[in-house]
């Protein structure tokens, strides 16, 4: 199937007209910030959900003042990509987009001119059923007073792709991030949940972890709301991941997705968690629109484009 074409700065062009300069800042320091995210098709609706659009695009601006960008753009330009590309594409389906700010200027010290695009993709679940085998990596968690995780800019996912190199290297299917202090912060692009003792852990936002929306959607209100459990955050040290009954990973990449293993450890019975299993479809729910609860967090992007 064809490519999706990609918005940048006002217009839809084809994948291979979206070029940068070899010496901006974008290029040559990975000087961008950017946002993934997910739309969801609902057959039913006949509609394309946006899911927690303006949070998205709250901490898109939050990088770019962390990074002391020039904003010429509101967060309603920012919603205005977004439909476009979608509209543009005639998207029927679940659609991932990368959206990303990024310096076209040259040099260290450059913060203009900022440009902006949107590029959809086809990104299929992580790992369907089996759940992931996971190592705790020998790589160190970058921490704020470095290249702060909060930060989501592109050439902070070094750190994560050195891990996940070394844990392919080693068999693994992704590794798990310790922070300098030596406790868990989180997976490369996803936070980490585990289950002890029947209550759900997470490490805190000071654990050097990006401020993650599927964490907050979880802590906040499907896991109380909908699942009955409240969520602890709280540092987790490395020997309690190899005695966690469940785990999983969660980003709007990665949604759900399950660990059954920890440096070989098998975690409880080795397969998917009953918990984390409940929690996966109570997502998927409600990013897809099926259980229409939490209603603002859907961004019906189709039907507003199209009527
Ligand atoms: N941590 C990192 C480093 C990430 O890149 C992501 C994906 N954005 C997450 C956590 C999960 O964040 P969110 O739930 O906002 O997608």
């Amino acid at each position: 199937m064809a490519d999706f074409k990609i918005w940048m700065n006002g217009r839809l062009v084809l994948q291979a007209e979206a070029v940068l300069p070899v010496n901006s800042a974008a290029v040559f320091y990975a000087t961008n910030v950017f946002e993934g995210l997910r739309a969801y098709w609902n057959e039913r609706d006949g509609e394309l959900y946006g899911f927690r659009l303006a949070d998205h695009f709250a901490r898109l601006r939050e990088s770019m003042k962390m990074m002391r960008f020039t904003v010429p753009y509101s967060v309603d330009d920012v919603f205005e990509a977004v439909r476009a590309v979608l509209a543009g594409n005639e998207a029927r389906e679940d659609i991932h987009m990368h959206l990303v700010a990024y310096v076209g200027g040259a040099g260290l010290d450059a913060t203009s001119p900022t440009g902006l695009y949107v590029n959809p993709r086809r990104r299929p679940r992580v790992e369907e059923g089996g759940g992931l085998k996971c190592c705790v990596s020998s790589w160190v968690r970058t921490s704020d007073n470095a290249i702060p995780i909060r930060l989501k800019c592109g050439a902070n996912y070094q750190n994560g792709r050195l891990a996940t190199l070394q844990a392919r290297a080693d068999g693994y299917d992704q590794p798990l991030l310790l922070n300098k202090e030596g406790h868990v912060a989180e997976g490369t692009g996803a936070t980490f949940f585990m289950v002890r003792k029947g209550r759900l852990v997470t490490p805190p936002i000071t654990a050097d972890i990006l401020e993650s929306i599927t964490r907050t959607t979880l802590m906040d209100a499907i896991c109380p709301e909908l699942l009955g459990m409240g969520v602890v955050e709280r540092e987790i040290d490395r020997t309690e991941l190899y005695v966690a009954d469940e785990a999983f990973l969660c980003g709007s990449g990665y949604e759900i997705t399950p660990i059954v293993s920890i440096d070989r450890f098998p975690l409880g019975d080795g397969k998917v968690g009953p918990i984390t299993n409940r929690l996966l479809r109570a997502y998927m729910d409600i990013v897809r629109g099926v259980d229409k609860r939490f209603p603002e967090w859907r961004t019906p992007t189709y039907r507003t484009v199209r009527v």
